[in-house]
């Protein structure tokens, strides 16, 4: 981190030609337990992680806006007034989106003034650890404070979420956002999608002598295309057969009438969306009462879920949970919107290289790609550095 920071300042001053006038930073997430339930209006259960993007910001005397980024060759330059969702593309539209989202919450974009924006960032991309909620939740931070707005930071995570639908084109819900903004050390985020509220739930893994093991299959994923935007599709006719707004409104007792009312697709994707809301549900609860050694059965149950049910697993994923599971991981799933990208697997620390032998070993067997395995720890959101 400190390495990042400093590395992030210098290049801002070589690309801009002057000393950047702060520095803020925002985590990417986990998800714990809780996968595609948000766009239900459901509950989620996402930590932020000790990955973070950071971002030196300098305030302009004029109504330019200029972003470049580590991860791009190019620096992307444009007009405050010209700022739009037409006018916005590439990995520019995530910190432009949010100047633009903020103008649609309060921010007059004919009077503030522009910025220069240099980005770095330790969470990797497009591995289902939120790298674009990192981005757009250090920017919207940095910006509401350099323009004064005041915003709540659930306010903040709407701003990103706005930003994401529409200046990025990417239908997602809040959670990521909210992950990354009111995320805490050694604790999750207990998040209702619906009601927007919030609470804090200590997860004690280290003291349980836990850690978080993050496998990246490295297999890519796009939110933006087919399996995500069909899974929303079947949710919302299972939702609307069965007579809910969503599906949030039901619960587990309402499966002997699913399955009688919705063809089996249907049926499946629906069962996978309530029972999922229950297992965060007796996630929190096993948490606050018994603590983190009692919730792999949930964690186990949930990646069972996501491939038989809604099926949005891929065979490294598959086989990275279930080696970890098979090598002493208490509980293992796959982590984010699915077809590829990260598994998470709560495993003793005394086991933790066992289990990472033994993916790396079941991956060469299969002939995939290696993959990127590290621990996270939860860590608290966004911060202004400096
Ligand atoms: P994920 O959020 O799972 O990492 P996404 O596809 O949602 O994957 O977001 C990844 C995209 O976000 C990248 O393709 C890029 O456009 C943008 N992005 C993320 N981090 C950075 C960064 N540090 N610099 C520039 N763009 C970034
Ligand atoms: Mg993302």
């Amino acid at each position: 981190m400190t390495d990042l920071r400093e590395g992030v300042l210098d290049t801002f001053a070589e690309v801009f030609g002057r000393p950047a006038d702060g520095l803020w930073s925002a985590p990417g997430r986990v998800n714990l337990i809780g996968e595609h339930t948000d766009y239900n209006e459901g509950f989620v259960l996402p930590l932020a992680i000790n990955r973070r993007t950071i971002a030196a910001v300098g305030v302009r005397d004029d109504t330019r806006a200029r972003v470049g980024s580590s991860y791009a060759d190019e620096l992307v330059e444009i007009d405050l007034a010209d700022l739009g969702p037409e006018s916005l593309d590439g990995w520019a539209a995530y910190p432009l989106g949010i100047a633009w989202s903020l103008g649609r919450s309060g921010a007059d974009l004919g009077a503030v003034p522009g910025f220069d924006i240099l980005v770095d960032s330790a969470v990797p991309v497009g591995a289902g650890l939120s790298s674009s909620a990192a981005l757009e939740c250090a920017v919207a931070l940095a910006l509401s404070d350099i323009w004064q707005l005041g915003l709540s930071r659930p306010e903040l995570a709407a701003v990103g979420q706005l930003a994401e639908n529409v200046a990025v084109g990417a239908p997602t819900g809040i959670m990521d956002q909210s992950a990354s903004l009111l995320g805490r050390r050694d604790s999750a985020v207990f998040l209702d999608c619906r009601s927007l509220d919030s609470e804090i739930v200590p997860l004690g893994f280290e003291a349980a002598g836990l850690e978080l093991l993050v496998i990246d299959t490295g297999v890519s994923h796009s939110h933006a295309t087919g399996g995500y935007a069909a899974r929303r599709a079947s949710c919302e006719a299972g939702a609307r057969a069965l007579g809910v707004s969503a599906l949030r409104d039901l619960g587990v007792d309402d499966l002997t009438r699913a399955r009688e009312v919705l063809d089996d697709e249907t049926f499946r994707r629906v069962r996978h969306v309530i029972t999922e809301n229950q297992r965060v549900l007796d996630t929190v609860r096993t948490l606050r009462e018994q603590g983190p050694t009692a919730i792999g059965d949930l964690l186990d149950a949930s990646h069972r879920s996501m491939r038989d049910d809604f099926e949005i697993s891929v065979p490294e994923l598959d086989l990275a949970v279930e080696t970890a599971q098979n090598y002493g991981a208490i509980g293992a799933r796959m982590t984010g919107g699915g077809f590829g990208g990260s598994a998470i697997a709560l495993v003793p620390s005394e086991l933790v290289s066992r289990v990472r032998v033994a993916v790396d070993g079941a991956f060469a067997e299969h002939g995939y790609a290696q993959p990127d395995m590290f621990t996270v720890t939860a860590a608290d959101g966004a911060v202004r550095e400096q």
